[in-house]
């Protein structure tokens, strides 16, 4: 593991910070531009560095007049990420600890592959959400991160490869579909503005039933995940309080309809936790559950954290007995590919670690901040 020390020195709190340009749209950008510097040309040319060149200082674009550029420089920023640490492993995934100026920390990850790059971001600093097995869940809720912060990850990431990164993840901190608006913005960018496919971006949810109907009535091909972990709602109310609220079979029904709403296969996230939700009971009722749907199971053995339930890693002869049950039915199964292990890259992990040093969070799992009815 190497961790790089030029930047990992705290930025000061920036209380007036000028706005930032990543983030806004091609139309958002016009107003940042002097009516007299041509606004429609320049937002144009402003939108290409930013989120086509992944550029990170408005000094190298340079076909822009050097009026605008320091104009731009008094009165904006490019982004609103101070980086806090970075980490690279061994097997080539960086990850990112950065932050607003606030010490507030949140964390994203490149993941490059032999076929293709793909990232994974974060929506909020924290999460409000209390699963029982996750290290973001554990350490209490933030905030939620603005479209800048959010699309800001990618094109952070973007700028320290020469790769195009084509998929991205929204499996860091947080829940995204607690932070609908901003998330749904930053698909609309990183889809209008980076060129990527509605198709490669990813997002996970723990199961927020009304919000997985908003996201389905927007009719974008966006893959839609759900955090499932066990068929058992005496189970999954153990590992997920969101399931007192929406329960198994009501958020797989909503799974069900945004397939249909959408066209598009679905994934059925499954943490398999030794002992608690690994049994062959549990894989065989997972099969009836998600019939009648394209779908497919994706298999995440846990990644230690020190959960104080004294959660454990299945052996593999487990996970491969859970894995063939389903199988054997026809269920389309996929096991997560680990990476980055040597640098805690698994969700809420680094930023666990920051948390004395960093973070000022303290909220716990608050009833308050769960929407009950669609925002
Ligand atoms: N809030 C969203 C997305 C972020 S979590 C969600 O819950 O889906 C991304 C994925 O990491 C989820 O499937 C989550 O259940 C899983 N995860 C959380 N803690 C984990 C751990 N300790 N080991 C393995 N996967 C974990
Ligand atoms: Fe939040 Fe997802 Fe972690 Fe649950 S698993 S606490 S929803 S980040």
């Amino acid at each position: 593991m190497e961790t790089n020390d030029s930047v990992n020195q705290p930025m000061p709190f920036e209380s007036n910070a000028r706005p930032s340009l990543v983030g806004l749209t091609r139309e958002e950008l016009q107003s940042v531009v002097p009516a007299g510097l041509n606004p429609k040309l320049r937002s144009k040319q402003l939108a290409w560095h930013l989120y086509r060149r992944a550029e990170q200082s408005i000094a190298n674009m340079g076909d822009l007049p050097q009026a605008l550029r320091d104009e731009l420089d008094r009165t904006c920023r490019l982004s609103p990420l101070h980086v806090a640490d970075h980490r690279k492993s061994t097997d080539g995934v960086d990850k990112l600890l950065v932050h607003n100026g606030d010490q507030q920390v949140y964390e994203c990850v490149l993941l490059p592959y032999e076929d293709r790059v793909s990232c994974c971001i974060s929506s909020q600093v924290g999460c409000p959400m209390g699963c029982t097995f996750c290290a973001t869940g554990l350490g209490g809720f933030d905030r939620n991160l603005t479209p800048g912060e959010i699309v800001g990850q990618y094109l952070l990431l973007q700028s320290l490869t020469d790769r195009r990164i084509s998929h991205v993840v929204f499996m860091g901190m947080g829940e995204p579909l607690l932070n609908f608006d901003s998330v749904v913005k930053t698909l609309t960018l990183l889809h209008d503005e980076v060129g990527l496919s509605y198709r490669h971006l990813t997002i996970s949810t723990v199961g927020l039933v009304p919000q997985i109907r908003k996201l389905g009535e927007l009719e974008l091909p966006i893959h839609l995940a759900l955090s499932l972990h066990s068929p058992f709602n005496e189970v999954r109310d153990r590992l997920m309080p969101v399931n007192h609220k929406w329960p198994v079979e009501e958020v797989v029904d909503e799974m069900r309809r945004y397939a249909k709403k959408t066209g598009r296969k679905v994934t059925f996230e499954y943490l398999l936790i030794d002992e608690v939700n690994d049994t062959p009971e549990q894989a065989r009722a997972l099969i009836p559950l998600i019939r009648n749907m394209p779908c497919v199971v994706n298999l995440i053995p846990f990644n230690w954290v020190d959960t104080g339930n004294g959660f454990k890693r299945p052996t593999s002869d487990r996970v491969r007995t859970f894995r063939g049950i389903l199988e054997n039915a026809g269920v389309n199964v996929t096991q997560r590919v680990e990476r980055g292990h040597d640098i805690a890259a698994a969700c809420g992990q680094l930023a666990g670690m920051h948390k004395g040093k960093f973070s000022k969070r303290t909220g716990r799992l608050s009833e308050s901040a769960i929407p009950l009815s669609p925002a």
